[in-house]
């Protein structure tokens, strides 16, 4: 037989795919920025004029003249075409998911014919790719097809390498003719302005110095890396990114040898060159290591402002998918690309930093230091209490599906666990703090809570990994984002109900001030309001258990299992309210984005319909018949010479097996594209969202059940399908 499979695997036996290593021996602080137009590049090549315009208004969104702008322009070019730059591109994060560019040649000719390099403040602002092929929700008509994208000079430039070929890649904002967004990034930047004042006013309860407060995001990022002529093999896997059937391997994760084991040779190979590639391109990269499932792996950088943050993830994850391709290997980003194995996520660690250079979520050495961090702690905690639907809206993939709630991964209900000793803080400030002012609060804010939480620091081994939102010592760690999202839509949510929350709060204390209360009084009595308010939504057990479950409906906690159900947190009054009062999205933005949030759910469930249906009927069910006619060939070869029934009964009863898996594998499939008719027939997006989840996606496991029964009982060399164990432990 030579199927693709057989080919691979010998392909695999013959080692030839071990040799590849492009890595340098180069130290990472010599190549690390190299590609990026960074700050010492911008003094570099730019006038000291544009360049304090371009310093100012990264720092402070002031607007760059265009004068200026065309120098701007001028110096990148510069720099760009020293380092054998010829093309440049507007580079953007729509709603797809993925990343996008369109590469424009910084040659053009004059009118007299002359050929010549342009690049000026025009090209440099503002862009009009034809838009009318990304997701917009029906905020551009086709006809329509204006989309702009526009300069972000807050993320610097950078040189983006594909073979030989180089492009200056300029990080802008996405959005139609009318300003509406159509990406991560517009929000994502409109959070960060938000956040930065409410935290700002509330800082100045402390320190009067702080003129700007940062969030900042560490990712972790976690991946699954096998090899490319295999996974080709694989319509599935080649076209979802996750194996739709296969049965899981004799030894899956049951050993616990992967956590933490040495590399493979051939990945670590793959690990260096895109980290190399990722330093060249500012990303700092600093840990890797094998994780829990067998071929899984995690990297994670230095934690950096969120903005900068998201472009860098978003730009890892596609290098780490080019980069694969040159080691002949599939990096899969995808949450859950095998059952019956861990999925993969994407920890989201969040902090807020001042630019007097505190962290706000890191607990303090003096009692005023802790009020400060105390207040933001517990302001977190509010917001993510009052908000918690959001937050799972905000991750809600039909990637993620497969994860939250599957017992590996922190579970659709959100709550936050902060441990052993601030609760025993928060608890003490709820029951000792009064209504009124009391002598009892000034004790404690001189004497208690300083005591108790540095202590914290000590001991942080007491983590709670199953959490969906951990605080972790001075950050919290969102753990339920999904491993190929996006970080800007969880990080636009919390930083947004982060603002929000904050703001309610400096309002509720200066009404206690205006009273007459003194200042750290006042504080430390709406935080006492706000522990109790917020106490729901605080669980410190097990997030896996089923009693969590109980317990949390018994707590008014909700808990959607499905994305069409949790995006419906979008589009609720109090979102409305929310994102419009922080000028984060207009009502029709958030109602355009629910939209494609939905049809973005509708697509890739049709998709893994159609493949499955197509694999199932192309690839498994011939298989199958091809075994069976097999069986069939001895049986009668048996009965021809003479021997009795009981000398066949095995292979009549295989026979007998694999026709039913056959009849129930034809039925599901029928079931199947007649439910995505009625599905796709249904106009409302929201419906056909539904029927999607409850109808179609219903026949994938009786189908996958008979499918992977199959598999143990076909002959092997007749199946074409790679199978996990060769998929996941290749080396
Ligand atoms: P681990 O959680 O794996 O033990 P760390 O706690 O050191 O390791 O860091 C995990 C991630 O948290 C890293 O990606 C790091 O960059 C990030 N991180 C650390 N401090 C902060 C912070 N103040 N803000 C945001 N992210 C942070
Ligand atoms: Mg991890």
């Amino acid at each position: 037989m030579s199927t693709l499979r057989f080919q691979a695997l010998q392909a695999l036996a013959a080692g030839e795919e071990k040799k590849v290593s492009g890595y340098s021996e180069k130290k990472i602080t010599h190549m690390f920025a190299s590609n990026v137009f960074t700050a010492r590049a911008q003094r570099e090549y730019l006038s000291d004029e544009a360049y304090k315009s371009l310093t100012n208004s990264a720092k402070n969104g002031t607007k760059i003249e265009r004068r200026l702008a065309d120098q701007v322009a001028a110096g990148m070019k510069a720099w760009a075409e020293e380092r054998g730059v010829t093309h440049f591109t507007h580079w953007f994060q729509p709603l797809t998911g993925t990343t996008a560019e369109k590469h424009d040649s910084f040659f053009t000719l004059k009118p007299d014919g002359t050929a010549i390099e342009l690049f000026d403040g025009d090209a440099l602002i503002q862009q009009e790719p034809d838009a009318s092929s990304f997701p917009n929700g029906g905020i551009r008509a086709t006809f329509e097809a204006r989309g702009y994208t526009a300069w972000d000079p807050s993320s610097p430039a950078f040189i983006m390498e594909a073979g030989s070929g180089k492009t200056l890649c300029i990080p802008t904002i996405f959005i139609a003719y009318n300003g509406e967004s159509l990406d991560y990034k517009a929000p994502l930047l409109k959070s960060i302005a938000s956040l930065d004042k409410a935290a700002v006013d509330v800082c100045h309860y402390f320190d009067k110095n702080v003129s700007k407060v940062t969030a900042t995001l560490g990712w972790e990022q976690e991946y699954f890396v096998i090899d490319e002529t295999l996974a080709n093999a694989r319509p599935d896997l080649t076209m979802c990114g996750r194996a739709l059937v296969g049965h899981s391997p004799a030894k899956g994760q049951q050993l616990e040898d992967h956590y933490f084991g040495s590399i493979p040779e051939r990945v670590f190979a793959f690990m260096q060159d895109f980290e190399q590639e990722s330093y060249k391109l500012g990303i700092p990269l600093r840990t890797r290591h094998n994780e829990v499932a067998p071929c899984q792996f995690e990297c994670a950088p230095i934690f950096e402002e969120v903005n900068i943050a998201v472009d860098h993830n978003t730009l890892l994850m596609d290098v780490m998918a080019k980069v694969a391709k040159r080691h002949k290997l599939r990096a899969l980003l995808h949450e859950k690309p095998f059952a019956g194995v861990n999925g993969s996520g994407k920890h989201n660690n969040w902090s807020l930093a001042t630019d007097t250079g505190v962290n706000l979520l890191s607990p303090g050495k003096t009692p005023r230091t802790n009020l400060m961090f105390l207040t933001f702690f517990v302001n977190t905690i509010k917001a993510v209490h009052d908000y918690a639907d959001l937050m799972r809206g905000a991750i809600a993939s039909a990637n993620n599906d497969h994860r939250l709630g599957a017992n590996e991964a922190p579970p659709a209900i959100m709550s936050v666990y902060i441990g052993k000793y601030l609760t025993e803080v928060l608890n003490e400030v709820e029951t000792r703090v009064k209504e009124k002012f009391s002598e009892q609060d000034e004790v404690i804010l001189k004497l208690d809570i300083h005591k108790q939480i540095p202590e914290l620091l000590m001991d942080n081994t007491d983590r709670n990994r199953t959490s969906p939102f951990a605080f972790t010592g001075n950050k919290f760690e969102f753990r339920a984002v999904g491993s190929s999202a996006n970080c800007g839509s969880p990080m636009t949510v919390l930083n947004t109900i982060m603002a929000e929350t904050l703001k309610k709060f400096k309002a509720e204390v200066d009404v206690l001030i205006e009273k007459g209360e003194k200042k750290e009084i006042a504080i430390l009595q709406v935080l006492r309001s706000y522990i109790s308010a917020s106490k729901k939504i605080r669980f410190e057990g097990d997030n896996y258990s089923e009693e969590w479950a109980e317990e949390a409906k018994a707590r008014g906690l909700n808990n959607f299992k499905t994305t069409p159900e949790a995006l419906d947190a979008f589009i609720t009054d109090s979102a409305k309210e929310l994102f419009l009062s922080n000028n984060i999205f207009t009502r029709r933005e958030l109602e355009a984005r629910h939209e494609i949030m939905l049809e973005d759910y509708v697509k890739r469930l049709q998709i893994e319909a159609r493949i499955l249906g197509y694999m199932a009927t192309n690839h498994i069910l011939p298989a199958a018949v091809n075994y069976q006619n097999t069986l069939i060939e001895n049986i009668k070869g048996l009965k021809e010479i003479g021997l009795e029934p009981s000398a066949y009964k095995a292979q009549l009863n295989l026979a007998n097996v694999i026709s039913r898996h056959i009849q129930s594998i034809n039925d599901n499939v029928e079931a199947m594209i007649e439910a995505r008719k009625r599905a796709n027939n249904t106009e409302d997006m929201h419906k056909r969202a539904h029927m999607y989840c409850h109808e179609v996606k219903s026949y994938f496991d009786p189908i996958r059940y008979a499918s992977d029964k199959l598999e143990l009982i076909v002959d092997d060399k007749l199946w074409p399908l790679p199978k996990f164990r060769e998929l996941l432990y290749m080396r």
